[in-house]
């Protein structure tokens, strides 16, 4: 497996494609587009996650960076750090919800986002022709602050609108996989007054479960939730952007509801638009339709959804996986603001959680994959688009067409020669049908 490179930053295979010679490369280079500005890095606890991010560190300052290292730190907790100290950028090691043997780093820009392809193409190009800026003297001396993390909680908890301890009590289940979410999450739990089960909560990067928080790997969250008669179940990912939530009976909910739920909340406390990808379940629309305010669909990728957040002055936004941006904080993914919205959400109505997701309107979503030859995807989307060119159609990311029934989203995978086709109808029927007549006109 080659290393992968993408607009968000680079992963590979600890030691094999990945080795800390790339990383000081993909830093300097990073450390050369900025010309030797201020820098945050922080790393999730992949036990490889020091050794790369003292390779980080060494490329930034032999570019001339400032450098603020805040060690094992959340995603969210870098990007709230750039915002509030005015940083030039920051740079984080994590391979996300990749399995151990992986690891990665990801650039972000002054506001925490992934650089726009033009800034990334040019790390990229920096790098191969190997045309870094070297300071020969004047190296800053590496700076640590291991406070980023109170500082971002602290926030989070600023921004609460509800009397919070109305939680006093209750009996919550937190799942941090060994990950960066270990460290600071239970403040932000403590605040609220919650009795806190965490398990999983060691900084060690062992990560006791296949990382990514979907139901597959939850059984032990949702197991526990039902041990201890919790009142909600929280499974973070490695590096805590992503939120996925287990009702009070110990069921998972649907990676869809973290940001649903959260979006149902911040609507009973303030109006405005809202943002997410085009993948993103329909609820977003029926939750801003009766609150009346509109919905920016934008392609997939945290970047786009972070961009038209901030372009259009959102309350919240996100994406379907379980990643919610909540813009006072930072326009990052942020699983401690999720966390807070849930809660609020339970303190507000005093109602459990299986309750306010049946509040929410529901639709079955289907994922496939379809091979396709990369000479081919332009034709497929364009028939596509001619085909149904009489209905709602976006073509902002491949093509989706909304009918009123359900809608089919269908755009060519960035890392592989796939297609991915998504659909969600009231009926899987009326949902499987909408990717048969897709195929069908694609031809895949
Ligand atoms: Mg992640």
């Amino acid at each position: 497996m080659a290393l992968m490179v993408g607009v968000s930053g680079i992963r590979g295979l600890v030691g094999k494609t990945l080795t800390p010679r790339v990383v000081v490369e993909f830093a300097q280079a990073y450390g050369t587009l900025l010309d030797g500005g201020r820098v945050v890095l922080g790393r999730d606890t992949r036990p490889s996650g020091g050794m790369f991010a003292a390779a980080a560190a060494a490329g930034l300052l032999a570019a001339g960076c400032e450098v603020v290292d805040l060690g094992v730190a959340m995603t969210p907790t870098v990007g709230h750090a750039i915002r509030a100290g005015g940083f030039d950028g920051g740079f984080v090691i994590t391979a996300s919800h990749n399995p151990a043997e992986w690891n990665g780093l990801k650039t972000l820009d002054e506001l925490g986002l992934a650089p726009d392809p033009e800034r990334a193409s040019r790390i990229a190009e920096i790098r191969d022709q190997q045309a870094f800026r070297e300071v020969t003297e004047g190296h800053r001396t590496l700076q640590r602050d291991t406070e980023a993390g109170e500082r971002h909680v602290d926030a989070v908890l600023t921004a609460v609108e509800v009397d919070k301890q109305r939680l006093a009590g209750t009996k919550v289940v937190l799942d941090s996989v060994n990950g960066a979410g270990c460290v600071d999450s239970p403040a932000l739990l403590g605040a609220f007054g919650c009795d806190l089960v965490h398990i999983n909560g060691e900084p060690t990067g062992h990560f006791a479960h296949t990382p990514e928080p979907i139901e597959e790997n939850l059984g032990q969250l949702c197991e526990m939730v039902r041990k201890t008669g919790a009142a909600v179940g929280f499974a973070q990912d490695p590096d805590a952007d992503r939120l996925a939530i287990v009702d009070e009976q110990g069921r998972y909910v649907g990676e869809e509801y973290s940001l649903a739920l959260s979006t149902a909340f911040v609507l009973t406390q303030r109006t405005g638009p809202v943002a997410a990808n085009l993948s993103t379940s329909r609820r977003i629309d029926d939750l801003a339709a009766k609150a009346g305010v509109p919905v920016f669909r934008t392609p997939v990728g945290e970047a786009h959804v972070a961009r038209a957040i901030l372009a259009n002055d959102c309350v919240i936004g996100g994406e379907g996986n379980g990643g919610v941006i909540d813009p006072r904080i930072s326009p990052v993914r942020d699983s401690i603001a999720t966390m807070s919205f849930i809660l609020q959400y339970m303190a507000l109505t005093g109602k459990p959680v299986s309750a306010l997701a049946a509040e929410i309107p529901s639709y079955v979503m289907i994922k496939e994959k379809a091979p396709c030859a990369p000479d081919r995807i332009r034709s497929a989307v364009e028939a596509v688009t001619e085909r149904f060119s009489s209905e709602r159609i976006d073509t902002a990311d491949g093509v989706r067409i909304d009918f009123d029934r359900g809608w089919v989203h269908l755009r060519a995978s960035n890392t592989e020669p796939i297609f991915r086709i998504i659909s969600e109808a009231t009926s899987e029927a009326d949902a499987r049908d909408l990717i048969a007549q897709v195929r069908a006109v694609a031809q895949l």
